[in-house]
Formats: structure tokens, sequence, C-alpha cells
């Protein structure tokens, strides 16, 4: 049986660490700020909203929340990123998508100051992260390789295999673990074989978006797999990518869904925020 990587332990260990430095930096007089803006109703959004910003509270940060309606024209939002731009308390920016259809989100992230850009998904700080040049990185990728090094995996000189190419998972966490010199292979729909890929893998990631697609015998015995996953089925249970029961027989280490991943989001937009506060003093 693998040993379960229990992820809402490593987030609140790292939102415990982050309060400690938050205290440290507000007695050199730095206080982290950040400002979330949501455009519209949509419910997943609103909670994901209420709890990024329950959770800069619980951990000293300043947070404000800008709320615009879904009838709201794109020149207001970017009026509102700009003014968030030129705030010195203000250290990290998030526009929450998705946004209503009539907008241009790329336009809207690429608007934000990369060196406030908490979520690391403007251009800028994609091509930082290509040549190893970061210290913001997205939010899901960062917290991947947190729970692989937090549960005592090494990745340097492992075969690693991700499963999904999409720009906010599968690309960034494939050179995330490049740069901890993995040796790295990234699996899309169009993998011819994929099973004989996937079971050379020492750490499998999954970040496909079809339930319990991973089975058992696309894993190779002892791996680290770690399910970014979150689907919903029809009985309304959440399961993720990867076939849980039968995985967890053969695997060395394997993230729970919910409880994995999942957990560790809002932990990396914290330290993100604050490593933004941080490179704005300097
Ligand atoms: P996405 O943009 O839909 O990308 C899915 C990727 O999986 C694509 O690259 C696709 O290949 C690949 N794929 C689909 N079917 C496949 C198959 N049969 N074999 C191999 N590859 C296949 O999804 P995403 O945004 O990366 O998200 C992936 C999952 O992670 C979703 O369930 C999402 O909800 C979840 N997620 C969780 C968090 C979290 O915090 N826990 C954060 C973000 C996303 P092609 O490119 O060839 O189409």
């Amino acid at each position: 049986m693998a040993h379960i990587i229990d992820g809402k332990a490593i987030a609140k260990e790292i939102r415990e660490e982050i309060k400690a430095e938050v205290e440290a930096l507000e007695k050199v007089g730095l206080k982290p700020g950040l400002a979330v803006v949501i455009v519209g109703e949509d419910p997943a959004s609103q909670i994901y909203v209420g709890s990024k910003e329950k959770a800069c509270k619980a951990a000293g940060i300043l947070s404000e929340v800008y709320k615009l309606p879904e009838s709201a024209e794109q020149s207001e939002l970017l009026e509102l990123v700009e003014k968030l731009n030129k705030r010195e308390d203000i250290h990290g920016i998030l526009v929450q998508l998705p946004l209503p259809k009539h907008m241009d989100s790329e336009a809207v992230i690429e608007a934000i100051d990369p060196s406030k850009d908490v979520d690391a998904f403007s251009p800028v700080n994609v091509g930082r992260i290509m040549i190893g040049q970061h210290s913001l990185a997205p939010c899901t990728p960062a917290g991947i390789i947190e729970l692989i090094k937090r549960s005592g995996v090494s990745i340097s000189g492992k075969r690693c295999v991700v499963i999904g190419r999409s720009n906010i998972v599968g690309k960034p966490v494939a050179m995330l673990l490049l740069h901890e010199s993995g040796t790295v292979t990234i699996c899309h729909s169009r993998t011819a074989n994929l099973q004989s890929v996937t079971q050379e893998a020492d750490i499998l990631i999954a970040a496909i978006g079809k339930p319990k697609y991973v089975t058992a015998d696309m894993v190779k015995p002892g791996a680290c797999v770690i399910d970014v996953g979150v689907n919903r089925l029809p009985d309304g249970k959440v399961c993720g990518d990867v076939d849980f029961d039968s995985v967890s027989q053969v695997a060395g280490y394997i993230t729970p869904v919910p409880g994995g991943v999942g957990p560790m989001t809002i932990s990396m937009l914290l330290k993100n925020t604050v490593a933004a506060a941080k490179d704005a003093k300097v």
C-alpha cells in the first residue's frame, strides 16, 4: 500500500511557515498585500476568492477583494489593474478566471505588472520560468513540486512523466521538474502507447481531467503518483484522474483527491505574494 501524501497537512505546514515569515517582515516594516479581482457572479469563483481572502487574513497578509459586475467593460477592469499596479502596498494582483466571454483574458493578464502577477500566467513570467529565472511560479505546479519534495521523494535524476500539456498545469509542472533535474516526458491525447511511457515513470503526474483514467497497469511499482484531476462524478462525488483504489496498491506514494494537490494551491499563492513583496522591497 502506497504512502498517502497528505496535501492538507503539508499545505497547513506551509501556511504556518508563511505566517511566521509575514510576522518577521512586519517587524522590518513590510506587510505583504494581495488584491483579488473578480468579475461576475460565478459561484465557484466566489468560493475560491472567499477562501483566498480568508487564507490571506489568517497569514497576516493584507487582502483586498474587488468585485465588478458581469456587465463591466474590459476597460473598467484594465483601469482597476492599472491602479493596483501603481499601489506600493499591493504586491500581488490576481484576476480570478474565467472572465466573462466579452473580455480578453490574455490582454487582462498581460496588463498585470509581471512582478505582481502572483498566478504567474503572464507571458513574461512564463518566459522567466522557462529560463529558470523566476521568483513566482504558477500555484498548482509549484504546489506539486512542494508535495513531492516534502514527502521526501527526490526529483533529481528521476524519470518524470506528465500526462497533460495545458498552459496552467502540464507544461509549467514539466518545466519545474526539469529545473529540479528530473528527466521529463510530457504526454497528451495524441501520445502513442501511453501505458508504455507511464510505466517507466518514477514520478507520474496526471493532469488530464478524466475520472480514474490512470489505472494500476499504467504505473511502475513504487512510483510517486500525483493526481491533479478534479472531476465530478454523476453521484456528485469528486474524484481525480487516478484510480486511487487500484493505483495505491502499486505506487510508493500517492496523493488523494480531495486532500492532495487542491489544498496546496492557496498556500502557494500566499508564498508568491510574500515573494513578490520581498522582491519589491529590494
Ligand atoms: P486541460 O486544459 O483540459 O488539459 C488536459 C490535458 O490532458 C490536455 O493536454 C490533453 O491533451 C490531455 N489529455 C486528455 N485526454 C487524454 C488522454 N486520453 N490521454 C492523454 N492525455 C490526455 O486541463 P487542465 O486545466 O490542465 O486540468 C487538468 C485537470 O486538473 C482537470 O481535472 C482540472 O480540474 C484539474 N486542475 C486542478 C487544479 C487544482 O488545484 N487541484 C488546478 C488546475 C487544474 P491534448 O492537449 O492533446 O488535448
